[in-house]
C-alpha cells in the first residue's frame, strides 16, 4: 500500500506525493505552544502525533525539515506578564524551557527550527506580508487602528472548516471590539497598541502595535519552508479560524497553494470529559510524573489511539501502558538471550522472519493503533515460539533487528536498557552475602557463574552493577 493521509482540506483520505522528494525534504510545519502556562497532556497528545508522522516518513526514507513555531506574544502572555509586573519575555522565558523540558521527556524528537514570534526578523516579515495584503486588497486599517483580513475578498475563504460564510454574516451580534470591522468574520492582522499591552509594541505603517496569531504562523512557516509546504499539522480546534486564516494570508500574498496535506488530531478527553481546571481533571506532564509514572509511560498513552479518534485518557490506561511496556521489556531481554545462543537447532515457528505490516499499518493513515497490534501479536507469538522452544537464535536476531527498525519510529525502550533475569539476580544475591562474609573465594565463584549466564558485575560505592555482557559476534 502506498502511503497515504486524510487531508482536512479535502476531507478524502489521499495517497502523500511530496513537492519533490528527491531535490528536497518534506517540509512540515505544526502549530506550537503558547507559552503563557504549562502545555496539559492534550497538547501533548497533538505533538506526539506530529512526532509519529515524522518518525514514520523518516523510516520510510524520507528527508523531513519542521518548524514549530512558539507563540510568545498574545492577549494571554500579556495578560500574564502584566499580572505578574515583569517585562513579556521574562514572564514567558521559564514556560519555553520548561516546554523543551517536556518533549524531551516524551522522546519528541525536536523540530529543526523553533521560530519565535517576538523575533524582529519575523515580526518584519508579518509586517511585510500584511502590507501586501493591504496593496491587493485583501486587508484593511480600521478606524479602531488594527489591520484585518477582508474575508469576503478570498473566495476560498471557509473551504479547509468546511464552514460557510453565512453563518458568520446571520450571528447579528457584534462585539464591541469587532465594531470597527467590514464583516463579523474579518480578522485581526495587525492589534494596535492600547493601554493594556503596556511596553509590548512594535513599530509598523500602521502605527505602534502587535502582529495577530494567525500572521505569525503564515509568517514563519513560508520565511522558512518557503511558499508551498508539504504538511501542515495541528490540533482540531486549529482547523477555524487558524489555518483557515494561515490560508488566506499565506495565498492572498503569494498565490501559490500554501499547504499540500492538512493534518488534524483529534481531542484527548479525561475520563470522557473534556479537560478543564475546574473539572479537575487537567494535567500537566508533571503531575503524571509525580504520581511515579515514567516519560514512556506517558507517551506510550498518549499515543496508542489513532490520532483521528479521540483518545479517552484514564488511570486505567496508564496502567495499560505500563503493562504494556513490561511485556516489551522482557520480551526484548528474553530474545536477546535467545539470540546469544549456539546451538544449531533451527527455528520451527512460523515466525522466524519479520515482515513490513507494522510500516504497512502506518502507510495507512498513520494507523498507530493497528501497528501496535501487529507488534504485540508478534509479542505472544514469539514468546510461545521460546516458550516451546521452537525459536532459533538467528530468527531472534531477525526480530531483534525487526525491533530495532520500528523503535525508531515509537522510541519506547527502556533507559535502563535491560531487565535483570531473575536466575543472575539470584546469583548477585548469593554473591553481595558472600562479600558480606568477606568470603572471596566465593564471591569470585560466583562472579564466574553470573559471566557463565551473560553478565558482568562491578564493585562500586552503591554495592554491586550488574551489566549486560557486550555479544560477541
Ligand atoms: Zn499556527
Amino acid at each position: 500500500m502506498a502511503l497515504q493521509f486524510f487531508n482536512t482540506y479535502s476531507r478524502e483520505v489521499e495517497e502523500f506525493e511530496p513537492r519533490d522528494p528527491a531535490a528536497r525534504p518534506i517540509s512540515i510545519y505544526t502549530c506550537g505552544p503558547t507559552v503563557y502556562s504549562r502545555a496539559h497532556i492534550g497538547n501533548f497528545r497533538a505533538y506526539i502525533f506530529e512526532d509519529l508522522l515524522q518518525r514514520h516518513l523518516e523510516l520510510r526514507g524520507y528527508k523531513v525539515h519542521r518548524v514549530m513555531n512558539i507563540t510568545d506574544v498574545d492577549d494571554k502572555t500579556i495578560r500574564g506578564a502584566r499580572e505578574a509586573k515583569i517585562p513579556l519575555s521574562k514572564f514567558t522565558a521559564p514556560f519555553k524551557q520548561a516546554f523543551f523540558e517536556d518533549i524531551e521527556t516524551l522522546r519528541i524528537k525536536r523540530a529543526d527550527e523553533f521560530p519565535a514570534a517576538t523575533d524582529q526578523h519575523y515580526v518584519d516579515r508579518m509586517i511585510e506580508m500584511i502590507s501586501a495584503l493591504i496593496s491587493r486588497g485583501l486587508a484593511y486599517q480600521a478606524d479602531d487602528k488594527s489591520v484585518y483580513f477582508r474575508i469576503n475578498k478570498f473566495p476560498d475563504y471557509g473551504k479547509l472548516a468546511h464552514f460557510d460564510l453565512t453563518q458568520l454574516q446571520s450571528t447579528g451580534r457584534v462585539k464591541h471590539d469587532e465594531y470597527d470591522k467590514e464583516h463579523i468574520g474579518d480578522f485581526a492582522l495587525w492589534k494596535a497598541w492600547d493601554e493594556e499591552d503596556g511596553d509590548v509594541a512594535w513599530e509598523s505603517p500602521w502605527g505602534p502595535g502587535r502582529p495577530g496569531w494567525h500572521i505569525e504562523c503564515s509568517a514563519m512557516a513560508t520565511a522558512l519552508l518557503g511558499d508551498e509546504i508539504d504538511i501542515h499539522c495541528g490540533g482540531v480546534d486549529n482547523i477555524f479560524p487558524h489555518h483557515e486564516a494561515e490560508i488566506a494570508q499565506s495565498e492572498g500574498v503569494t498565490g501559490k497553494k500554501f499547504v499540500r496535506y492538512w493534518l488534524h488530531c483529534a481531542h484527548l478527553l479525561v475520563d470522557g470529559q473534556k479537560m478543564s481546571k475546574s473539572l479537575g481533571n487537567f494535567y500537566t506532564l508533571p503531575d503524571l510524573l509525580e504520581k511515579g509514572y515514567t516519560g514512556r509511560e506517558i507517551r506510550y498513552a498518549l499515543m496508542w489511539v489513532h490520532y483521528r479518534a479521540p483518545l479517552n485518557f484514564t488511570w486505567e490506561g496508564m496502567q495499560e501502558a505500563r503493562q504494556a511496556l513490561i511485556r516489551t521489556d522482557e520480551w526484548l531481554a528474553r530474545l536477546r538471550e535467545k539470540s546469544r545462543e549456539t546451538s544449531v537447532q533451527r527455528s520451527t515457528s512460523n515466525v522466524q522472519r519479520p515482515t513490513q505490516e507494522f510500516e504497512e499499518a502506518l502507510d495507512d493513515d498513520l494507523n498507530i493503533s493497528a501497528a501496535l497490534g501487529f507488534s504485540f501479536e508478534i509479542i505472544r507469538e514469539t514468546n510461545r515460539a521460546m516458550d516451546r522452544n521452537e525459536l532459533d537464535a538467528a530468527s531472534a536476531k531477525a526480530w531483534l533487528d525487526w525491533w530495532k527498525r520500528v523503535n525508531n519510529v515509537l522510541d519506547l525502550e527502556t533507559e535502563a536498557e535491560v531487565v535483570i533475569p531473575a536466575e543472575v539476580a539470584q546469583v548477585a544475591k548469593e554473591r553481595e552475602n558472600a562479600r558480606r562474609e568477606k568470603n572471596w573465594r566465593k564471591s569470585d565463584e560466583l562472579r564466574d557463574r553470573i559471566a557463565a549466564l551473560g553478565w558482568d558485575v562491578r564493585d562500586t560505592n552503591d554495592g554491586q552493577k550488574l551489566t549486560l555482557r557486550a555479544r560477541s559476534g
